[in-house]
Order: structure tokens, then C-alpha cells, then sequence
């Protein structure tokens, strides 16, 4: 008979059939080529950079395996500028202004000044005045600077390439699995860091792990079009000026590279009643930073997610609602704010912000404690000085705090690191831990520890303190209490 089971391959159809009433789909087991490191970096972001331009340098063969087509991560989507490299030394009297974070983080900063791509270390004055320095960053300079760097460093650099899975034996990560246009891929590594800022990576081999969901998402835009000097005349007119910094822009010294009207609240009476209903029921307001002349960068738009950022239908969800919500923005500046009126969107982060998804257990974990009483470590692995809440939280007498290795040691597993923002449960801790130049600083850690131990074969936790610190002074890591 023409319509026998035989006649047509009907058996597949209906085991896959039964598999969907599962809710699954077995997939079938598959050899994968293989690519063999020394050390792999999970995520080239802020911190992800850093680690492989470290780790590197110090000799191991690297990879770095980066979802987007470009490196820098949250510095060239959300932030655009760097935040802050100094102590907080207005807050109390007397102290001395130190520059805390140097390393790879100041040398791309000095690459930058190169090529015009950075306003140099900007004091923030004005009324808000508790801020130390914005380093602000043009973003596609920052992205291809970045670039030049890890080719520099001999980094085997993997840009459009997702890290989809881990594979370990025991405590140990043996590789990852990644998934690019090429096809599934196997990393074997010794050692992995996870810069995902997700934690995609330690999630994926077992780590332990919460998600916190204590942040809006949020996309961050640049507008194009705008005088900057009619908007600053504007706010002060108003009495509505709240930071300012001067730094280079478009080449010329001394001008306005940061610019922040007061918060939605106490704008009230001061700017348009419809702006400042507006902006607060948006999410947005008016912080910005900028490198060239007629450029606004930084006009969030926020959006609390009912449930964590790694859901990604809801998302998906967010990523329509930001998008329209960011050319209302754009009509209410235009409509509301001179030297705005024929202000355009010039860009957009390609994907929506967060400032912690995932936040992975490590063997230390920072306590706001430890950040304002300047705590300091037997493995402290870089200082820093700042807290994005001051003036409210400050670090005693102007000074640093340490954070230490096992900060970054992957609880459960040999030799796994984390760097970035997913590290630091406590909310106001985190406010501090996660600021760009901080990560950046856990990076160069992070990426010379991992060659250091992949170099000698050894666990994370049996690389000798002295080794590390030695190799952080001799890379101009700042190590001063
Ligand atoms: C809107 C906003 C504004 C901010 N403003 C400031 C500021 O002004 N100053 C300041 O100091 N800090 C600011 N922060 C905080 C700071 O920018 C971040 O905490 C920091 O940049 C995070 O660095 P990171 O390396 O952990 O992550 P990221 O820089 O985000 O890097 C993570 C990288 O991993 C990649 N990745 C993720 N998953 C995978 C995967 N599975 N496989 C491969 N690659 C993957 C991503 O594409 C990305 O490139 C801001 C944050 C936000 C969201």
C-alpha cells in the first residue's frame, strides 16, 4: 500500500512528536572541534579586556570569547565614561588626591588621549560635588583602541561567539562550549575567567549563584545636535545645575564634559512641571557626559523588570518598551530644554543595560563594611577609593579599601575566577565594587593570576599571594593602603 509506515519516514516525525509532549527536545550528541588555552576569558567587557591583555602578557596563550562583534562591554553601552580613578579625597580635609587605579586601566586611558578619545581625569564640581573624576570616553574610539590592545598582547580574540555551556570534572572546569556562525566549538582550557557580567559562565558549570533583581535595566543614548553651552546657560538660569567636570573636547582643554541637571525631584519648580513629570515617569533625566562639541552622551532610560534580567522573554519584552520610551525622552528634551531643539539620536546601546544580573559566590564575599572602614587584606589584589552613594557612603578618612583574591575565587570550583560586576552581594558593597575602573582593576588580577596558575599547572587556591602581588607591582598595579 502507497501509505505504509514503510513508504515514508514517518518515524522521526513522531518521536520528535512525543519528545515535544516532554517539553524537550533530545538533542543528539555531536563531536565539536577543539581549541586548546591556556587561559580563556569569558565576556570582553570592562573587566574582560583587561584580565586577557593581562594574562597575556604574562605569557599564557589566551582567548577571549566575546558575544558582540566588538569588545568593551558596559563601558561603550552604558556608562561612557570612567568612574573614578582617584580617592574621595574632598570628602574629608586634609587628604591628598590619589590616583588609585593605574595599571592596564590607565594605559588605555593614555592610548585614548592618543587619538582624542578621552577627556582625560575631569574633576566634578558644581552643587553636586561629592564626585571625584569622570573619565569620560568616546565610545567607538574606545572600542577599536581596546581592539588594538589584545591584538597587541597576541590575545586570540573571539568576537561574535557566545559562551553556551561549560564541561567539568569534578571541581574542575575542563573547557566551554561556545556557539558562533562557524558552529559549536570546544574551548579546553586550565584556566577561566568569567568576565560575562551575567556570570553565563560560572552559572553554566554549577557555581552557586543569585539574582538579586535590585536594578532597572536601562539604555543609555547619545544625542547629537545639541549646544552644549545653551544647555548649561539654561540650568544655570534655572538654578538646575547639578555636577559639572571639565576636561578635553573635540581637542580643546577646559570645556564642559560632564554635565548633570539636579535629580527629578528637586528639579521640580525649577524646569518645565511637563519635563520633570515626564522624565521621572521614563525612568530618565538629565546626567550626561560628552567628548565632542554638539554630542550628548548618557541620557538613560530605565525600566524595572518584575523578575531577573536573564529572563529573556521578559526582555524581550523590555527592549520594545525602552526603545519607545527613549524617543519620548527625545521629545520632551527637544520640546523642553534650549540648545535641545534639533537634538537627534545618534546612538543606543545595541541591547539593554543592567548593573548586576547573576552574582556568583566566591570565597570572599566584600561587605560594605569592609569598603567605607578602608579594609585591607592579606591578598589585596588592587585599592580603590570610591563610592558611587557618597556622599553618603564614604571610605574612611579618604582612603582605599581593599579587595582581596578570594574575592574573585569561584566557590566550588579549582580554576575559575570571576571579575566585573558579578561579584559583591550587598547592595551598597556592590555600589563601589562594580564601578568601571574597579572591574577593570579586578581584570588585570584576574587575567595574571590565571596565567600565573596555568602557567605553573596549579589550582587558583594554591597560587602562592607573593607570586601575584609581585607580578600586579611589576604591571604598575597600585597596591597602596
Ligand atoms: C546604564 C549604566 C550606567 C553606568 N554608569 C557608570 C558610570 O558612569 N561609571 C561607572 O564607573 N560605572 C557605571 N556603570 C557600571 C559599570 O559600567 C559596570 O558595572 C561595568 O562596566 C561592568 O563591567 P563588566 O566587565 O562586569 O561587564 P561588561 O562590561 O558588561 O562586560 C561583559 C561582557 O561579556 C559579554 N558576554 C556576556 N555574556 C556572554 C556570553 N555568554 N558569552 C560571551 N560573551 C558574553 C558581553 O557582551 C560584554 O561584552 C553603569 C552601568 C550601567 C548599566
Amino acid at each position: 500500500m502507497m501509505l505504509s509506515g514503510l513508504a515514508f519516514p514517518a518515524l522521526n516525525f513522531k518521536l520528535s512528536s512525543d519528545s515535544d509532549k516532554t517539553g524537550f527536545f533530545k538533542e543528539n550528541p555531536k563531536n565539536l572541534p577543539l581549541r586548546e588555552f591556556d587561559v580563556v576569558v569569558a565576556g570582553g567587557g570592562t573587566a574582560g579586556v583587561v584580565a586577557a591583555i593581562a594574562a597575556a602578557r604574562q605569557g599564557a596563550k589566551t582567548a577571549l570569547i566575546e558575544a558582540k562583534g566588538y569588545t568593551g562591554g558596559t563601558v561603550v553601552e552604558g556608562g561612557t565614561a570612567l568612574h573614578s580613578f582617584f580617592n574621595l579625597w574632598k570628602a574629608f580635609p586634609g587628604v591628598e588626591k590619589r590616583q588609585v587605579v593605574k595599571g592596564i586601566a590607565q594605559e588605555i586611558i593614555d592610548r585614548l588621549l592618543l587619538v582624542g578619545g578621552t577627556t582625560g581625569h575631569g574633576d566634578v564640581t558644581g552643587k553636586i560635588d561629592y564626585d571625584c573624576v569622570c573619565t569620560a570616553i568616546d565610545t567607538e574610539l574606545y572600542k577599536l583602541v581596546v581592539l588594538e590592545m589584545l591584538a597587541e598582547a597576541d590575545v586570540s580574540i573571539f568576537t561574535n561567539t557566545l559562551v553556551a555551556g561549560a564541561v567539568k570534572k569534578g571541581r574542575i572546569i575542563e573547557g566551554v562550549i561556545t556557539q558562533s556562525r562557524m558552529g559549536r566549538e570546544f574551548f579546553k582550557g586550565k584556566c577561566f575567567i568569567d568576565c560575562t557580567a551575567y556570570g553565563d559562565l560560572s552559572a553554566y558549570a554549577g557555581a552557586e549563584y543569585v539574582e538579586l533583581n535590585d536594578h532597572p535595566v536601562c539604555n543609555s543614548m547619545g544625542l547629537g545636535n545639541v549646544n552644549i553651552e545653551k544647555l548649561y546657560s539654561y540650568l544655570v538660569k534655572n538654578n538646575a545645575l547639578g555636577d559639572l567636570a571639565y576636561g578635553i573636547r573635540d581637542g580643546k582643554q577646559g570645556q564642559i564634559i560632564r554635565m548633570g541637571s539636579e535629580s527629578g525631584y528637586t528639579i521640580r519648580g525649577k524646569l518645565p512641571q511637563e519635563f520633570v513629570d515626564g522624565v521621572v515617569k521614563l525612568g530618565s533625566g538629565l546626567i550626561t557626559t560628552t567628548v565632542h562639541d554638539n554630542y550628548l552622551m548618557f541620557i538613560k532610560v530605565n525600566y524595572k523588570l518584575p523578575v531577573s534580567p536573564t529572563n529573556r522573554d521578559e526582555v524581550a519584552k523590555a527592549e520594545l518598551i525602552i526603545r519607545q520610551n527613549q524617543f519620548k525622552t527625545l521629545e520632551l528634551f527637544r520640546k523642553h530644554l534650549p540648545g535641545c531643539e534639533n537634538a537627534f539620536i545618534a546612538r543606543t546601546s545595541p541591547s539593554l543595560n543592567i548593573r548586576r544580573g547573576r552574582t556568583i559566590t566566591c570565597d570572599y564575599d566584600i561587605t560594605l563594611a569592609d569598603v567605607i572602614e578602608a579594609k585591607h587584606f592579606d591578598d589585596d589584589i588592587m585599592v580603590y577609593g570610591f563610592h558611587d552613594s557618597a556622599p553618603k557612603y564614604q571610605i574612611n578618612n579618604g582612603g582605599t579599601y581593599g579587595v582581596p583574591f578570594k574575592a574573585l575565587l569561584v566557590k566550588g570550583i579549582e580554576n575559575l575566577l570571576a571579575a566585573g560586576m558579578l561579584i559583591t552581594s550587598d547592595f551598597q558593597a556592590h555600589m563601589s565594587t562594580r564601578n568601571t575602573v574597579c572591574c577593570m582593576g579586578q581584570g588585570q588580577a584576574a587575567g595574571t593570576a590565571a596565567a600565573l596558575c596555568s602557567i605553573k599547572n596549579i589550582s587558583t587556591r594554591d597560587l602562592p599571594y607573593k607570586d601575584l602581588r609581585n607580578a600586579l607591582l611589576k604591571t604598575n598595579v597600585y597596591l597602596e593602603s
